[in-house]
């Protein structure tokens, strides 16, 4: 018989599956899903004998199934790959940093969104992560480090897939996260990548959950990120713009907008210039990603001169920059690549 995973149930589901039981019961259940880790009812010993055995019978408790796991060489960045139960398989990313561990979660099976510069949509969007799917790789990440005597710190939900093209389930896995039952993460810690998804940046900051949100932007004007990104010929950076603009008043949350350098293509002091521009005025901070080559794309990394240059302007000029320490290079860290890599093979 088919036995029904409770992992991602939340209390109030986990009541109505196991009625008549008394609300107690699922309330200890949950604790003991979400709190202690627990993957079989056996050891759920302030449980009766019998319930737990009737339990077994009815129901598991599973998250994803380790496939691969890549440690890069100076041990700061980890990387998984994760199988689903439906065959599936996704990418989760630990890094170490100094300011604390935190996990890059994906929220689909492939991407349709059809960034030129990335390896997860070159196949397309298989399907959708559920809930429970995404909250179980932050759990994966959040065990993995507990083994180690460490805690996990942030989420990035900047993995292979838009998040916001997955938005019930990914709100779902966002309340649940943030529950005192389950790891209680504040919604402060937690950021939710897009490439510029308007009407869903407008909903999510409806939510009432101050979630800080990172735009993809990595152009400044329309022509070129047209070609690089499909998604704004639907979504102009004026709407986008406006948007993060409006979210960051209504939550009080700096926006922070990723800018991926690539060789030639947009990191020359002009494209810096016209950045700056745009987000004059903005409760903002630019992340600047030099490009990390990835084999199924034809790009360049910038040298490290245009690095410097662009970061120098945006700060001159009124911009908060940072520029994206890279790490786990040698385990494929960019989106999507050990997955691309492992289906090929
Ligand atoms: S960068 Fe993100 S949104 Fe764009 S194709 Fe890749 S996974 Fe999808």
């Amino acid at each position: 018989m088919n036995r029904k995973n409770l992992f991602g149930l939340t209390l109030a589901e986990l009541k109505t599956e196991l009625a008549p039981l008394p609300k107690f019961r699922a309330k200890q259940i949950a604790a003991h899903i979400y709190k202690h880790g627990m993957k079989t009812f056996d050891e759920m010993n302030d449980l009766p004998k019998n319930l737990r055995a009737e339990l077994s019978t009815r129901y598991e408790i599973k998250i994803a199934e380790l496939l691969k796991r890549l440690d890069s060489r100076d041990k700061l960045t980890t990387k998984f790959l994760l199988g689903l139960s439906d065959g599936a398989a996704v990418e989760v990313v630990l890094m170490r940093h100094d300011y604390g561990n935190s996990v890059c979660i994906s929220s689909q099976v492939g991407c349709q969104m059809g960034c030129r510069f990335c390896a997860s949509t070159l196949k397309g969007l298989e399907r959708n992560l559920t809930a429970a799917e995404m909250l179980g790789e932050i759990f994966f990440a959040e065990e993995f480090l507990r083994g180690d005597g460490q805690k996990l710190d942030s989420v990035v939900i900047m993995g292979t897939g838009e998040p916001l093209m997955n938005y019930d389930e990914l709100i779902k896995m966002l309340r649940l996260l943030h529950e005192d039952y389950c790891l209680g993460m504040s919604y402060r810690k937690i950021t939710i990548s897009t490439c510029g998804i308007v009407p869903a940046i407008k909903k999510l900051r409806d939510e009432k959950i101050p979630v800080t949100l990172s735009i993809s932007l990595h152009v400044p004007d329309d022509k070129l990120r047209s070609a690089l990104m499909p998604i704004n010929s639907a979504f102009g950076l004026k709407s986008l713009l406006a948007a993060g603009d409006d979210y960051a008043q209504a939550t009080g949350r700096r926006v922070t907008y990723e800018y991926i350098l690539l060789g030639g293509v947009n990191d020359t002091e002009e494209h810096a210039r016209r950045l700056a521009k745009i987000l004059s005025g903005q409760l903002a901070n630019v992340n600047l990603i030099p490009f990390n080559p990835v084999d199924e794309r034809n790009f360049l990394p910038p040298t490290n001169n245009a690095v410097k240059k662009f970061f120098h302007f945006l700060n001159t000029h009124g911009i908060g920059a940072t520029i994206r320490k890279e790490m786990g290079a040698d385990v494929n860290a960019a989106c999507g690549q050990l997955r691309a890599k492992i289906i090929a093979s």
